[in-house]
């Protein structure tokens, strides 16, 4: 019998953002949001990964919001929008996911900012 091969998780990238008090208000006081919104977000990409660090930071609806940034002492932009249609293929264990990312995104399909999605 083969060892066991231990799952390798991709490292998810460091970057930290701040969003202002009144966003996070603002956020949280959503009517059909699902996160009380807090401080500090974490940036839900790769290890590595090209362009700024995203977070998504609330979801109404079928209305995704998400935190860009490019440094953790810089602005943070809030976007929202529907999220990026496409699904994943099945990773084997029969459970299909959606991709997290905004309509339109850069690069490759991402699941692993809303996995519970
Ligand atoms: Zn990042
Ligand atoms: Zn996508």
């Amino acid at each position: 019998m083969p060892p066991m091969i231990p799952v390798e998780v991709p490292p998810t990238c460091l970057g930290l953002a701040w969003l202002p008090a009144a966003t996070l208000r603002r956020l949280t006081a959503l009517d059909d949001g699902v996160y009380r919104v807090v401080n500090p977000h974490g940036c839900g990409l790769a290890i590595g990964h090209a362009g700024d660090h995203l977070a998504l930071v609330q979801i109404s609806g079928t209305t995704g919001h998400w935190a860009t940034w490019t440094t953790s002492t810089g602005p943070v932009t809030v976007t929202t929008g529907p999220f990026c249609p496409d699904q994943l293929p099945d990773s084997g264990d029969g459970v299909s996911s959606y991709c997290c990312l905004p309509t339109g995104h850069d690069g490759a399909h991402d699941a692993s900012l809303c996995s519970w999605r």
